[in-house]
């Protein structure tokens, strides 16, 4: 019997209809030979959707973008971006489509959406499809994140075409299902500011603030409350980034979510012995999105999001020869400039929690910044060293040295740590288990990474699978496990490159 997947989504396609200027109505382009590769059953069942139906013929006709299920009116969305500081005017989905929006079973409005479909009128030179390798990668990272507790786009589904697509040779071509609060970007209102309609400017922001910070329109200057929601999201976002090691690798501004969740695992990867200036991506030959970066970038980013928002912010309305223009900049950049705040008091806190501390303390910035240091003139690896603290705290706190096989201020520094602990007074065997809670013993380690997306591209999506369980577990404790908790071998760190995967 057929799976009957007419009743799989419930669609509704709010922003199709409320913002069709933003958007073209446009089909998948079907495949050869779909092969369901990996499938969030979690996923399906917080979405409300049957995963036993998704995985049938039918349901991966849609995941393939060989079906369009009822109810869907897909789209490539129109938006712009600063990509490495350059303005392109307009970039927009050019593989990929919004099939609809679901409300999930928390009541939430959630997008379902193809990458990989197929080329689009936003298409360019590229070929509209996708890699499984790159695919495997968003889907594994997303969950990752998620399973850290850090907001991001997911993955529902990857299929694999069974078509080749011509990168760095002939690789298995795939499709991902991603599902996000939304797609709509910081380059979405770059896009639509850019379009000189200030009433459809106004329906994009009145659409982000309904959809993701409805607080907002209950303020008295709305899009000013609005802007610095998304700024307040940001900065929660990149502080948590910051603290588990994640380089996004690619942070343009059509690479930035207004929703606050991470977007776009392209050249991505986390830090392993620790230095700010590390920076993988291939095409990122400055560094511009190095490590260290992100914070400033987030800001740089923010700020291109606010140009936008200034006719909004003040139209000049009540009076005055420039238009509110001069007034709009001032007040914007008053809510510009609390990001560095905003990152900090997050960031501290994050740090706080990974040192088992409770209380704030007057030198808190220092001692972290100090330890950041020690961390990077040793060159010791970031996610291991928080949890040997913890092992080293409940049995003698000054073999941490040898343990992480670090230089002599770490003794020093291990001293000021234990007498900030000390004035907590709390048991240090508790004290390392909630280390170990807000500490990641697995992160998805670039090693295992490529290990496991090369054998997916030859056919093998068992260590795929395998590593996907073990990240989506980040604070286990399975010694079974303990590879997937090493450092990368030095033969293999020298010199690691990530690729965007277009
Ligand atoms: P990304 O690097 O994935 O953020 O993509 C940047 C822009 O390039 C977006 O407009 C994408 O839709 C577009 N793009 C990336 N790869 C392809 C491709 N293979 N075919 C068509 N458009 C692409
Ligand atoms: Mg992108």
């Amino acid at each position: 019997m057929a799976a009957d997947v007419s009743t799989l989504f419930e669609f509704d396609n709010s922003f199709a209809r409320e913002l069709a200027d933003l958007s073209v109505e446009w089909q998948p382009t079907p495949v050869r030979e779909p092969v369901l590769l990996a499938f969030n059953e979690t996923l399906a069942s917080e979405l409300g959707i049957d995963p036993a139906a998704m995985q049938s013929p039918e349901g991966l006709a849609v995941l393939a973008g060989n079906a369009v299920p009822a109810g869907a009116a897909p789209i490539a969305m129109a938006y712009a971006g600063h990509q490495f500081g350059g303005y392109s005017p307009r970039l927009g989905d050019g593989r990929a489509l919004l099939l609809g929006e679901v409300t999930d079973v928390s009541g939430a409005r959630r997008d379902i959406h193809l990458k990989g479909s197929g080329r689009t009128p936003f298409a360019r030179g590229g070929d509209g499809r996708a890699a499984v390798g790159p695919m495997l990668r968003e889907y594994l990272m997303g969950e990752a994140m998620h399973a850290l507790g850090i907001p991001t786009t997911r993955a529902l589904a990857v299929v694999h075409t069974g078509e080749y697509v011509a990168r760095e040779g002939m690789l298995p071509g795939a499709v991902l299902t991603r599902v996000a609060a939304s797609h709509i970007r910081v380059g979405t209102f770059e896009y639509a500011a850019r379009l000189g309609n200030p009433a459809l400017l106004r329906r994009l922001a009145d659409h982000a603030i309904s959809r993701h910070h409805p607080s907002a329109a209950e303020a008295e200057q709305p899009y000013v409350a609005f802007l610095e929601s998304v700024v307040e999201a940001q900065a929660s976002l990149v502080a948590r980034w910051m603290l588990v090691g994640f380089i996004h690798g690619v942070m343009n501004t059509d690479n930035m979510t207004i929703s606050g969740e991470t977007i776009d695992y392209g050249p991505c990867a986390f830090v392993d012995r620790f230095d700010p200036a590390t920076v993988y991506s291939s095409i990122d030959q400055g560094g511009r999105y190095a490590y260290g970066n992100q914070p400033r970038i987030a800001q740089w980013n923010l700020t291109r999001l606010a140009e936008t928002l200034l006719p909004l912010i003040d139209d000049g309305s009540d009076g005055g020869s420039d238009g509110g223009t001069d007034r709009a900049v001032a007040t914007a950049t008053g809510v510009l400039t609390s990001f560095p705040d905003r990152f900090r008091a997050h960031w501290l806190d994050g740090m706080r929690a990974k040192l088992g501390l409770v209380s704030v303390g007057d030198d808190d910035q220092a001692l972290f910044d100090d330890l950041l240091d020690l961390l990077h003139r040793d060159r010791l690896d970031y996610t291991g060293f928080f949890r040997s603290a913890a092992t080293a705290l409940r049995t003698d706190v000054t073999q941490l040295r040898s343990m992480v096989a670090a230089g002599p201020d770490l003794a020093d520094w291990t001293e000021r740590w234990q007498v900030r602990l000390d004035a907590e007074s709390r048991d240090a065997h508790a004290v390392a288990a909630a280390m170990d809670r807000a500490n990641p013993r697995f992160i998805p380690r670039n090693h295992l990474v490529e290990e496991a997306l090369a054998a997916a591209t030859d056919g093998d999506v068992g260590p795929f699978h395998e590593l996907l369980d073990v990240v989506t577990h980040p604070v286990a404790e399975r010694p079974e496990w303990s590879r997937f908790a090493d450092p990368a071998p030095d033969s293999f760190a020298h010199g690691y490159q990530t690729f965007c995967g277009t």
